[in-house]
């Protein structure tokens, strides 16, 4: 059977196409993620949370007159998830959120939630005329609307380690997922300046390249700019991923924020297959359909694969709920009309759907024999396939 000039190809465990960034698929027809998720059960999670209580302690406040460290929040179910079990091991944490860059009010009720946890807690909001205006020029300059919150999550908590002389700062899970490392270690365990550039999605855009544009100017910029190395060593800051020494599940997560008082959707998010995860972002509908243009996966993709290598989804429903949910125009999010999120960084609808077109890899979509995008009447694009191609042909569903 002859096979088309180009598809996606796709890993044979999980549904990810190969054209996510970083993402290898080996001669197995087996991705990097999952390998790595196989390695996780040869981990000894009992030495390792001996190594976190080490490590904690050594951080720990002999006179209780500072923190013993920080946690970056968002108030989601990581967030409650980090907190119980931080405030479980005996740690005096202080909490700190950088605002979002469009809160919903199910984001601000778990926020109050996590507060309620019994902690101190901090929020940093910055300019939101600034941050509008950043939004525009991300979503116009790298197709990323979130690209200032992206940053803020990053540089406020550990401005306010310096600030404070806090060192300990705990991450959730490291994105790059099971490369994180124990603090002491000299390399990427720690969340540093070098893995913020590069895994932290800023895409290239550095926050001094905002400089002089839309009138922004450097004292706009102070909550985005990340301490200098000077401020760093001063404090002795460092950071570790939570989720390398507690076996990391966003799903189990979830069911204990929900038992702590944690609010989930009443169904599941648009363009997400689940309730219970980014629910505190406006923006994140418009974040993820950018990936799918770029990428060819949405969020869909993505949770679809956690579940399919734990065992609670299988392949072939995974195919199947990525194909309803995934990658749908993002008219609306968590009930707000994308109308209400561009008036806010007014930019016309017009504008936001040639954006998509600019940003959208059309080697992944089907297209008219001219070469345009071929739109369903709600906007929505349709993948040139959805699976490996010779499994379909295999499996006779083609
Ligand atoms: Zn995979």
């Amino acid at each position: 059977m002859t096979q088309p000039a180009a598809y996606i190809r796709y890993c044979t465990r999980c549904v990810m196409p190969e054209t996510k960034p970083d993402l290898f698929i080996d001669d197995a027809g087996v991705c990097n993620a999952c390998r790595s998720y196989e390695r996780r059960r040869e981990v000894d999670w009992d030495a390792r949370r001996v190594e976190l209580v080490r490590i904690l302690d050594r951080y720990r406040s002999r006179d209780g007159s500072t923190y013993d460290c920080i946690i970056p929040v968002s108030g989601g179910k990581d967030s409650h998830f980090q907190v119980i079990t931080i405030l479980e091991l005996g740690m005096n944490p202080l909490c700190v959120t950088a605002s979002t860059d469009k809160l919903s009010p199910v984001g601000r009720r778990n926020i109050e939630n996590l507060k309620s946890l019994g902690v101190d807690y901090i929020e940093v909001s910055t300019n939101p005329l600034v941050r509008r205006r950043m939004n525009r020029l991300a979503l116009r300059q790298i197709g990323d609307i979130s690209w200032p919150e992206h940053v803020a999550i990053f540089t406020i908590p550990v401005r306010i380690a310096t600030q404070l002389g806090v060192p300990l700062l705990i991450w959730g899970e490291n994105s790059q997922n099971e490369y994180g490392g124990p603090a002491e270690a000299a390399e990427n365990n720690v969340l540093t300046r070098r893995w913020l550039e590069e895994f932290g999605g800023l895409l290239g855009l550095r926050v001094s390249d905002m400089l002089g544009q839309d009138g922004i100017e450097a004292k706009h910029l102070i909550q985005y700019t990340y301490p200098s190395d000077e401020q760093l060593r001063k404090t002795g800051v460092t950071g570790l991923f939570l989720g390398h020494y507690v076996p990391w599940d966003g799903y189990q997560n979830a069911l204990v924020a929900q038992a702590y008082g944690f609010e989930s959707y009443p169904k599941a998010v648009e363009g997400s297959i689940v309730s219970y995860e980014n629910l505190d972002n406006f923006h994140t509908g418009i974040h993820d359909y950018f990936m799918f243009l770029k990428y060819g996966f949405g969020r869909g993709t993505s949770l679809a694969c956690l579940h399919l290598r734990r065992g609670r989804l299988s392949r072939r429903q995974a195919i199947e709920i990525v194909k309803r949910n995934d990658g749908k125009f993002p008219s609306v999010y968590l009930g707000c009309p994308l109308e209400e999120i561009l008036a806010d960084i007014e930019m016309t609808r017009d504008e936001f759907v040639k954006i998509c077109d600019r940003f959208t890899n059309k080697k992944l979509f089907v297209c008219d024999a001219r070469g345009a995008l071929v739109k369903d009447a709600r906007g929505n694009l349709t993948r040139i396939n959805d699976d490996n191609v010779e499994a379909d042909v295999a499996s006779g569903a083609r």
